[in-house]
């Protein structure tokens, strides 16, 4: 048996979809909107949310020994400093003397073929397999390496531009430090100058006494934390993956040291199942190793889980060994003491630290190309849908009753309000109802309730599943019993006395 090869959805139809729909529309678009910035509209808004649900419940939650914190965006400058992030926090830069592109070397698409280079922008994996067929090579899928600076000097004069394809016509690579700086107070001097938090990790660093003292948490242990960052990109793109105010979820885990591999092992699993049980499918995901000349100045490896984007694969979540590297730092730049007192050996240590961090942005977007599924209906019409996970689906229900009519509008409204105290419910009396139908597919709703004039009769509705299309009667008042089995991922429910039994009721059938 061969393998399926894995499905990748086209990112117009995604950017389409979410503009269309109102889960995200260009920031400040009545001007033009804002390079590389995002709004998140009322359906955005409520997947992102659930994401970062599923996410702190995962990781704080459901473990005892995860805590959640939530620092402030500006820090002490002195913090970047010892994080090595004013000096380091940069991306080699190159401009093409022929077009005057700009863009980061390590974000170069390179290929070698028969002694001749073929290049592409990060993202544009089809444009080198364009290139590559227009040169007469044939490529059907093309692997690439990571291109570190050393390789861009290495080959620098017979690269050619991935956007003119001219050869050869690049500057000198240039460090472009990526914070954002602004000024507290009134006065715009040096002394004033803070810098926008490009991760949320800091944050944490400097918060581990703080954090050890008021849980009295013993090794091993975390603190976890969601938040803005904000990174000045050289070059963004690709909707939402990229961007230069985006959210970040991480993890900093702290473990006594000689433990940590073994942990590291741990949470790259962990991460891992985490995008399985939420539906990211098996075959869009694939950890990539750091090499040693890749790895941050801070890591001592670092994993990152890739995923199958519509642009190719590219990095979802970073897992890294920080090892005693920040504590160190911010304990030598701040004279304060971030050690942890080990009791069985009696002496103070400095844990090693395993940081699993992933943006959300990037998240939305790969769980929003997941769930994107097209089929055809029995009437061969294309019925667009998103087959979201019903944890992170924006509304878990839609109530539809059948007509305006004053007694039905009065018994679903009756039904809506009462599902509103569990759920984000979606009410809609507009159109035909397989029309309605369509429109809560495609914005992934998982479950609708019509009501109709039987159920004024026998105080039954219909609950039509959306990826199955089945539909079945349920007595009202059982109504809510049977949603929360259903969007817990229960496939057996037996009904009472006048109800069916969910997996035996015929597609369509009522
Ligand atoms: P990249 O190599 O793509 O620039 P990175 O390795 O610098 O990313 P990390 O510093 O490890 O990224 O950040 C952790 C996570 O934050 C990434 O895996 C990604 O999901 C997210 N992230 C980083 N930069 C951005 C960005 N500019 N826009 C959106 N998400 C981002």
């Amino acid at each position: 048996m061969t393998e399926e090869p894995p499905t990748r959805v086209n990112m117009e139809k995604i950017v389409s979809l979410c503009r269309r729909r109102g889960f995200i529309f260009p920031s400040s678009e009545i001007y033009g909107g804002l390079s590389s910035c995002w709004d998140y509209g009322p359906l955005g808004v409520e997947l992102k949310r659930n994401i970062k649900e599923a996410w702190w419940r995962a990781v704080v939650q459901e473990r005892g020994d995860v805590v959640g914190l939530d620092t402030s965006i500006l820090m002490h400058p002195q913090t970047w400093v010892a994080s090595g992030h004013l000096e380091g926090f940069s991306d080699p830069l190159v401009e093409c003397q022929n077009c005057n592109q700009r863009f980061r070397t390590d974000q170069l698409l390179r290929v070698k073929k028969d002694g001749r280079y073929f290049t592409a922008p990060e993202g544009r994996e089809d444009k080198l397999i364009e290139r590559l067929g227009n040169a007469g090579f044939i490529a059907g899928t093309v692997t690439f390496e990571p291109t570190t600076s050393q390789d861009f000097l290495d080959d620098k004069d017979r690269l050619p531009c991935p956007f003119c394809e001219a050869v050869g016509q690049f500057t000198e690579p240039r460090q472009f430090n990526l914070m954002f700086k602004t000024f507290m107070g009134p006065v715009e001097d040096e002394a004033g100058v803070v810098y926008l938090r490009p991760e949320t990790a800091q944050g944490m660093f400097v918060n581990f006494q703080n954090v050890l003292n008021t849980t009295r948490k013993r090794l091993p242990f975390g603190i976890a934390q969601i938040g803005k960052a904000f990174r000045n990109e050289i070059t963004t793109g690709n909707f939402i993956f990229r961007s230069r105010e985006f959210e970040i979820m991480e993890v900093e885990f702290f473990v006594k040291p000689g433990t940590d591999e073994a942990w590291f092992d741990y949470w790259l699993e962990e991460r891992l199942s985490w995008y399985l049980k939420l539906g990211i499918k098996k075959e869009h995901l694939r950890p990539r190793e750091h090499a040693k000349e890749e790895l941050s100045h801070y890591s001592r490896r670092t994993v990152d889980i890739n995923y199958l984007f519509p642009m190719g694969w590219a990095e979802l979540e970073g897992i890294a060994n920080r090892g005693d590297f920040d504590l160190t730092q911010h304990a030598s730049f701040s004279g304060k003491e971030l050690t942890y007192f080990d009791d069985g050996t009696k002496e103070h240590i400095t844990p090693y630290v395993i940081e699993p961090a992933v943006g959300v942005d990037r998240s939305v977007l790969a769980f929003l190309c997941d769930a994107y599924d097209e089929e055809k209906d029995e009437q061969g019409e294309v019925r667009a849908l998103l087959r979201l996970h019903p944890t992170l689906a924006p509304y878990k229900v839609a109530v539809l009753p059948l007509s305006r009519r004053e007694n039905l509008a009065i018994l679903a409204r009756e039904i809506d309000a009462d599902l509103r105290k569990l759920w984000m419910v979606s009410y809609d009396d507009a159109q035909s109802i397989g029309r309605r139908y369509r429109r809560q597919d495609e914005i992934g709703t998982p479950f609708c309730v019509t009501v109709d004039f039987q159920s004024l009769e026998d105080n039954q509705v219909t609950v039509r599943e959306r990826d199955s299309m089945n539909q079945i009667r349920v007595p009202i008042a059982e109504l809510k019993k049977t949603l929360q089995a259903k969007l817990a991922g229960e496939d057996f429910l037996v009904l009472p006395a006048g109800g069916k039994v969910w997996k035996e009721a015929e597609k369509g059938g009522v």
